[in-house]
């Protein structure tokens, strides 16, 4: 995703804003972009960056093959530089070092930009250095500062930067950038829907542990569904070993949640909305003999069950519990 034109179709609003002061020459001085990973703060910045400097934008696009546009891509622009953390935090000596690049007019041009990813990470001294550099008015200066959480910032930074509020990534623009990425279709459906930031989601591709939640919640429902008289030993052998701690418990009770949501969208004729597109047969199936107000009992049962998991009841009795209530 490089054009504004894409980067519009997963944040309309904040797109449209900047290309607008873009277009009327109104940049302010610090832009502050908050929102989630994969959001798209550092394309967004880099566009920014790049409609400053390319000397050949086209209906508001830069071109991206210009000498400006390259050397911004590639992180080489003399003008344009981008401070990232040192470790786990950006320190004061980045900052001051910042400054002192910037003491030089620019190189090929009075404009300069300055973009800080994690801005939140900056120590308070780096902080406090980098609110002085931000008072200095300096017509030719943007100051473009990422972070995803606003809270570690001063609000005396804060209170000097345009603040972007980027819109979260949804379940279906997750899946389909996972998809992008090489995911197969069910698992990245199942991951979007489990996880609402893309940085998790993406994580459960590599995470065995899922892998094995993901196996187990399906081995349980198809033993309610054969009616096995070896559910209670099951529970206390194998969920039970799986599961180690609350977390996990919660996660695999999730999994089950959402495979229970998808009896009901079959009930209710919104088969495209369904997680599990792989076991669709089985939902279908279990939606015959479980009907609609079936389904209602056992959400809610679910969600009975994990609040007796916070209020810490003996696992292995809620979910004893909870068996024998969807096996009714
Ligand atoms: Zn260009």
């Amino acid at each position: 995703m490089k054009t504004w034109e894409e980067i519009a179709t997963v944040q309309p609003i904040a797109t449209k804003m900047l290309t607008n002061m873009i277009a009327r020459d109104r940049l302010a001085h610090a832009y502050l972009f908050q929102g989630d990973k994969g959001t798209g703060k550092e394309v967004m910045s880099t566009l920014l960056a790049k409609s400053i400097f390319c000397q050949h934008i086209a209906n508001g696009e830069p071109c991206h093959v210009c000498k400006d546009c390259v050397r911004i891509t590639s992180g080489n622009h003399p003008d344009v530089h981008k401070i990232i953390p040192d470790g786990s935090s950006i320190k004061k000596e980045q900052i001051v070092h910042l400054q002192k690049e910037f003491t030089y007019t620019g190189l090929e041009s009075n404009q300069k930009v300055y973009i800080i990813v994690d801005a939140e990470k900056m120590t308070t001294n780096a902080a406090n250095r980098l609110l002085k550099f931000l008072e200095e008015p300096n017509r030719q200066t943007t100051a473009i500062l990422l972070t995803e959480n606003t809270q570690g910032l001063l609000d005396t930074i804060r209170s000097r930067c345009q603040i972007m509020a980027l819109k979260p990534l949804n379940a279906q623009q997750i899946e389909k950038t996972l998809q992008t990425e090489g995911i197969a279709e069910a698992n990245a459906r199942l991951f979007a829907a489990f996880k609402p930031q893309i940085e998790d989601a993406r994580l459960l591709h590599q995470d065995e542990r899922f892998a094995g939640t993901r196996k187990i919640v399906v081995q349980l429902i198809e033993m309610l569904q054969a009616g096995s008289n070896e559910l209670l030993l099951f529970i206390q052998k194998q969920w039970m070993s799986h599961f180690s701690n609350r977390d996990q418990l919660h996660e695999g009770l999730d999994l089950l949640m959402l495979w229970y949501k998808d009896v009901m969208y079959t009930h209710i004729d919104k088969e495209e909305s369904i997680i599990f597109i792989e076991n669709q047969e089985k939902i279908k199936k279990i939606s015959m003999h479980c009907s609609k107000q079936d389904t209602t009992a056992i959400l809610y049962a679910i969600m009975e069950a994990k609040k007796h998991i916070e209020q810490n009841v003996h696992p292995t009795l809620v979910m004893e519990q909870l068996t024998l209530q969807m096996q009714r």
